[in-house]
């Protein structure tokens, strides 16, 4: 049926991250943003770094960044990082946040596939570029993200001082009109398979979805919290916390290079009445045992956003009992990253809530989600059972990576193809099976790893659990489990009674052909378990074990 045509008469605002800065300076100025450094927690305001971020702004045009350009981090959370996070797009410029986890082959493959011209650094990272030496021609200006002299580095660009660079510069930047269509940010996947891609955020990405993040029924960011965003400022952008936290106008709180530490993550906490954490389950893992053993507890903490992984059972139950309240998220760095929330309401029984509050929750309002036969393509119903691939599509999802690679990740349709499996509920409820790579085939039938690694957690001598598909002449793949004992059980937890505890949990031919006990389960660089490394090491089954686990 032809539509009419007659225009919307509402003005044509262009959706930027200048809004967000315009918030800042308008309304939060008295906001606290605090940052743990070495030498101590320093303290400044939103009102404090507004005149910073236009200086640093004119700093960029003064080296010569150019609308389009890359500026690269290379940097723990931390106020200078906000800084960047703010001047660089509303400037013109693109953000690309790197991941200081990486191996130095893949960071000189992502600056060189991102072109980044500038490169801004953290003191304490700068032994991390020595393998780059000579690799990485396209940046032009350094700057250490200190204050002082920054040391020469030997066949390095010149590097300059991050307050040396703003002291020269003017409180006032005529900031350019910006159109919402422009590159604002840039984040690179972790690249679990084949090389990391570059996924490319634009203004109006961003605002749509630091709105999202905003939500109630999202994450629910407002005005009264203090946010410790545990998750890094390179990984998926911060969950757009950056961003959500100069809307709102909540206080920010950065762990800096101790976010790893659940000692400072819960001090901080306590000092500075953070009630808002976020970070994958791996860190809440570490901070429930060290909960457990200080005795110590967060009662202002009202949300512990969980993502980037399933959350376990065990986890949730203990985070329960020490009163942190975990909200389950799913994303990926293609999707901004927020993809769905888990938030449950009224009339559920306290078991059946947990079970809803486990899953990966209903899609974000903004998003559009599928499931699909890998085999068919064809769209399977929300009825809970049947399982297939996510896709999505919305003003947040992307739909391509930087220099064209992999072209087939959006649907004919204008579908994104997560790579994640999942089953749907009628209520909108998102179980995610396992990644399209980790199920495990066997005998012709899907084992999910996701699923029997939580059950494995839920033991309770066992710490962690990392469950792969090994080759089986027989059956095609097996899984294997790779467990990590809690210390105070170590030496004391047998295969076979691993396998014990599993029966009547999940089906009998999902039983494990071997439980092989490691001391760590290997981690990405963003705290996920690494199962390729787990792959990559690998000793084949043993001969003969588990006859009766097998279908
Ligand atoms: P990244 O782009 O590094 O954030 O990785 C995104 C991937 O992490 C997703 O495609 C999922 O496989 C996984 N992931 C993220 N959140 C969750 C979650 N809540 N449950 C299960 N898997 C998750």
């Amino acid at each position: 049926m032809e539509v009419s045509a007659v225009e919307g008469l509402m003005q044509d605002y262009e959706l930027s991250l200048q809004h967000v800065l315009w918030r800042i300076e308008r309304l939060h100025q008295k906001k606290e943003v605090v940052t743990k450094w070495d030498d101590g927690v320093h303290r400044t305001t939103y009102g404090e770094m507004v005149p910073r971020i236009n200086r640093l702004a004119g700093a960029l045009k003064r080296i010569g960044v150019k609308p389009g350009d890359r500026v690269a981090t290379l940097a723990w959370n931390n106020d200078r990082h906000l800084e960047l996070y703010y001047a660089v797009p509303c400037m013109g410029a693109v953000l690309h946040t790197l991941n200081l986890r990486l191996f130095p082959q893949h960071l000189e493959f992502i600056i060189n596939d991102a072109e980044d011209k500038v490169l801004f650094v953290d003191q304490s990272i700068l032994p991390l570029l020595k393998p780059l030496l000579g690799k990485i021609p396209s940046i032009k200006t350094m700057v250490l993200m200190a204050e002082g002299p920054a040391p020469a580095l030997d066949g390095f660009p010149e590097m300059e001082d991050y307050e040396t660079l703003l002291a020269a510069e003017s409180d006032d930047y005529p900031w350019p009109k910006i159109s919402e269509r422009m590159a604002a940010a840039m984040c690179y996947t972790s690249g679990t398979t084949g090389n990391p891609k570059g996924v490319v955020y634009s203004h109006r990405s961003q605002f749509i979805h630091t709105m999202g993040v905003l939500q109630g029924d999202n994450l629910g960011v407002t005005e009264n919290d203090a946010i410790l965003p545990v998750v890094p400022m390179f990984h998926a952008n911060s969950w757009g916390l950056p961003y959500a936290i100069g809307m709102a106008g909540a206080k920010v709180v950065f762990a800096g290079r101790f976010s790893a530490d659940p000692k400072s993550i819960v001090e901080l906490s306590e000092q500075e009445d953070v009630t808002f954490l976020a970070g994958v389950p791996t860190v809440w893992i570490g901070l429930a045992n060290y909960l457990k053993e200080s005795g110590k507890r967060l009662p202002k903490v009202s949300t512990v956003v969980c993502g980037g992984s399933a959350v376990p059972q065990a986890l949730m139950e203990t985070m329960d009992s020490l009163g942190l309240r975990i909200l389950h998220a799913w994303g990926m760095t293609e999707t901004s990253p927020l993809g769905s929330v888990a938030r449950v309401y009224g009339g559920h029984t306290p078991e059946e809530a947990l079970r809803l509050r486990l899953t990966q929750g209903r899609v974000a309002p903004g998003v559009e989600i599928r499931i699909t036969d890998p085999a068919t393509g064809e769209e399977l119903p929300w009825d809970g059972v049947a399982f297939g691939e996510i896709q999505v599509r919305g003003p947040w999802i992307a739909r391509g990576y930087h220099n064209g690679y992999d072209p087939d990740k959006l649907t004919e349709d204008g579908w994104f193809r997560t790579g994640d499996v999942a089953r749907i509920d009628a209520d909108g409820y998102i179980q995610i099976v396992d990644r399209t790579k980790d199920v495990i085939k066997s005998g012709g039938e899907w084992i999910s790893s996701v699923e029997l690694e939580n059950a494995v957690m839920a033991h309770p001598k066992i710490m962690e659990a990392a469950v792969i598909g090994l080759p089986h002449p027989k059956w095609d793949e097996r899984p294997v489990v790779y467990a990590v004992v809690r210390p105070e059980f170590k030496g004391q937890v047998t295969e076979e009674e691993v396998r014990e505890f599993l029966k009547g949990k999940v089906a009998k031919w999902w039983l494990p052909d071997e439980v092989r006990f490691i001391d760590e389960v290997p981690k990405t660089s963003v705290g996920k378990f690494d199962k390729k490394v787990l792959r990559a090491g690998a000793t084949p089954i043993k001969e003969g074990v588990t006859q009766e686990a097998r279908k």
